[in-house]
């Protein structure tokens, strides 16, 4: 906020890029709180006009500050002063579709070009920007005091091998709920999982509610008594007898956060539950009313996905529960590590204040695992550092560049012949320096009907990745597979899926 003041004092434009609509408004107040200067937002909540209108204002001068999410970041200033990225690390900064670009290193490349400052700010930098600041590209501004004088929570792994489980819930949590409660706190749980469980299979022939579109199990949603298919859309209404053997007894497999709510209602009745996900924060407005019944201390317990992650704080909440981490601990993707870290740092982050501290509170079966240990007990730095060496060894980015071709059509074949045929004329173009990894089916091979596959090039030298891929475009283009599949190409992609 200094900095910002320093520029506007200037007589300077302040560009600032959040990553989710939902935190705009909230930050807008405080903006127009502490600044008496035109402020305007730019996101994709706003209608065609609006948007114009922002534009207009900051392209003309008049607006001081733009709020916004990533598409904020190509406004024009007359006198640019600053551009500020908030929670860089996170992936949302990254458009995955259409256009495909890191809004984190566009704004790195426009402020160098504005011959600006740029300032991420993050509590959980990524991997990316630590290895910068290694190689002294990036100045590291480290803040020594936490916001209003708060306090670090304070960190407990719970071993929930051979424990009683109550629908994903152990005994100790349910303790430390309770007693929570009874101190007249608010307690927050972390499921990153929504529906009520993610398999329907029948107990009598094994039958299981896979999407007809996609590699994937339809997901129960029991309070709109609805299948849905989270990949695709596709649903169906729940049905109460197996379609394959039509007298088997079905079932549900594993846990959501409709679940948990069934199960915390039957534990705690008299107690206020708000779930925070996206089927509950659909309808406009919603999420600002659950966030005010929060705020106002009329909610007791705060149950949610992913959404409670970011940005928003709950000063009374003291007890925060993260209850499945261990598939996070096991992915296919290199990136799950530091995500699942950032996220523990962050949901974390919501707790507590300076008179109420927080516990933070991590069910695993898998209590000595590094990442875990070492993240606890040693905190995010000490673990980004694992990370990277990690990384390094791997020679995996940062300390090697990727582009991943992904590939699809309505039919297998296709995408393994442009993809072969795409490779043959990689080889060509390469000197060596180059790793082409696949063609391989994508992790989820088939989605929304189309299957899938992909090529990943990973290379050591950025320049030669990048010829590599200027020289190789035309002819891929002109492939006579090319015409047969719907194809892209991802600089720096940030998932492999
Ligand atoms: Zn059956
Ligand atoms: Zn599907």
């Amino acid at each position: 906020m200094q900095i910002i003041a320093d520029a506007l004092e200037h007589g300077l434009q302040v560009l600032v890029l959040l990553p989710e609509i939902t935190l705009t408004p909230q930050l807008e107040q405080r903006f127009r709180r502490r600044f008496g200067v035109p402020i305007v937002s730019f996101h994709s909540k706003l209608n065609d006009s609006q948007r114009q209108q922002a534009w207009l204002s900051m392209q003309q001068g008049r607006a001081a500050i733009m709020l916004g999410t990533r598409s904020a970041l190509f406004t024009p200033m007359p006198r640019p002063g600053l551009i500020i990225l908030d929670e860089e690390h996170d992936s949302s900064f990254k458009q995955q579709e259409g256009f495909r670009f890191s809004a984190r290193d566009v704004a790195i490349a426009r402020a160098k070009m504005l011959n600006i400052p740029v300032l991420l700010g993050t509590a959980t930098p990524s991997l990316e920007s630590l290895f910068n600041v290694d190689r002294k590209r990036y100045r590291l501004l480290p803040l020594s005091a936490r916001a209003g004088n708060a306090i670090e929570p304070v960190f407990q792994l719970l071993d929930i091998r051979n424990k009683a489980m109550h629908a994903g819930l152990s005994e100790p949590l349910i303790g430390l709920i309770r007693a929570t409660l009874e101190q007249g706190h608010q307690v927050l749980l972390f499921l990153n999982r929504r529906g009520f469980a993610p398999v329907l299979i029948c107990h009598g022939c094994g039958w299981v509610s896979r999407c007809i579109r996609c590699d994937a199990n339809m997901v129960i949603h029991v309070g709109e008594r609805r299948l849905r298919c989270h990949h695709c859309g596709f649903e169906q209404n729940l049905i109460s007898q197996c379609p394959a053997c039509s007298t088997g007894e079905l079932q549900t497999l594993g846990l959501g956060t409709e679940r948990i709510e069934h199960t915390l209602a039957e534990l705690f009745p008299d107690k206020h539950l708000i779930r925070l996900d996206k089927d509950t924060t659909q309808r406009k407005g919603s999420l600002e009313s659950y966030l005010e019944q929060i705020h106002s201390g009329h909610a007791d317990i705060i149950l949610g996905t992913q959404m409670l992650a970011k940005g928003h704080h709950f000063p009374d909440v003291t007890l925060v529960a993260i209850l499945d981490i261990d598939s996070g601990l096991f992915s296919v993707d290199f990136h799950a590590g530091e995500k699942l870290a950032q996220m523990i740092v962050q949901v974390a982050g919501r707790a507590g204040r300076a008179e109420k501290p927080g516990r933070v509170v991590l069910q695993t079966r898998q209590p000595q695992h590094p990442l875990l240990t070492t993240l606890i007990n040693q905190g995010y730095q000490a673990y980004a550092e694992i990370a990277l060496r990690e990384r390094k060894q791997a020679g995996l980015p940062p300390f090697s560049h990727q582009a991943l071709f992904r590939v699809h059509a309505e039919n297998a074949q296709a995408p393994q012949q442009f993809l072969q045929a795409a490779c043959d004329v990689i080889r060509l173009f390469d000197d060596g320096k180059t790793q082409i990894l696949g063609p391989v089916p994508a992790p989820m091979t088939r989605r929304a009907g189309q299957f899938r596959f992909q090529l990943l090039l990973q290379s050591r030298d950025r320049k030669n990745l990048h010829r590599l891929l200027d020289s190789v475009l035309p002819s891929i283009a002109e492939l006579k597979d090319a015409k047969k599949v719907r194809w892209s190409l991802d600089v720096d992609p940030v998932d492999l899926y």
